[in-house]
């Protein structure tokens, strides 16, 4: 059973995962107990996770759910995962292009360093 009211989404938008792995209210511990932050239209803030990293949550100020973009999102997003590839493909073709360069080993080196790149096979 759920501790929400007013999420509704039991299942990631991205890739249909079911399995909830965390749910939360807004709350505060004072004066040794809890206090869950109830808005004064009876609406509060709360959060379900789902197993593959996807966060949806409520807000009680917005009356709304909305789904996380950013830091709890879903690792078996199609999307993700098709932009994971494509940077892994600029990133080798830079290292490629800097490899590759006539310019002195010390010099690609520096500007590889600048740009966080390891020219150097892992
Ligand atoms: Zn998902």
């Amino acid at each position: 059973m759920s501790i929400l009211r007013h999420v509704q989404t039991n299942r990631c938008p991205k890739c249909g995962e079911s399995l909830v792995i965390e749910e939360k209210v807004g709350y505060s511990y004072f004066n040794g107990q809890i206090h869950i932050h109830d808005h004064v239209n009876g609406h509060r803030d709360e959060t379900r996770r789902f197993a593959c990293g996807q966060a949806v949550s409520y807000s009680k100020n917005f009356r709304e759910e909305k789904v996380e973009t950013a830091g709890y999102t879903c690792l078996r997003d199609p999307e993700r995962i098709e932009k994971e590839k494509q940077k892994e493909k600029l990133e080798e073709d830079v290292k490629n292009f800097i490899r590759n360069h006539e310019l002195p080993e010390d010099v690609k080196r520096s500007v590889a360093s600048k740009l966080y790149i390891h020219l150097e096979d892992d």
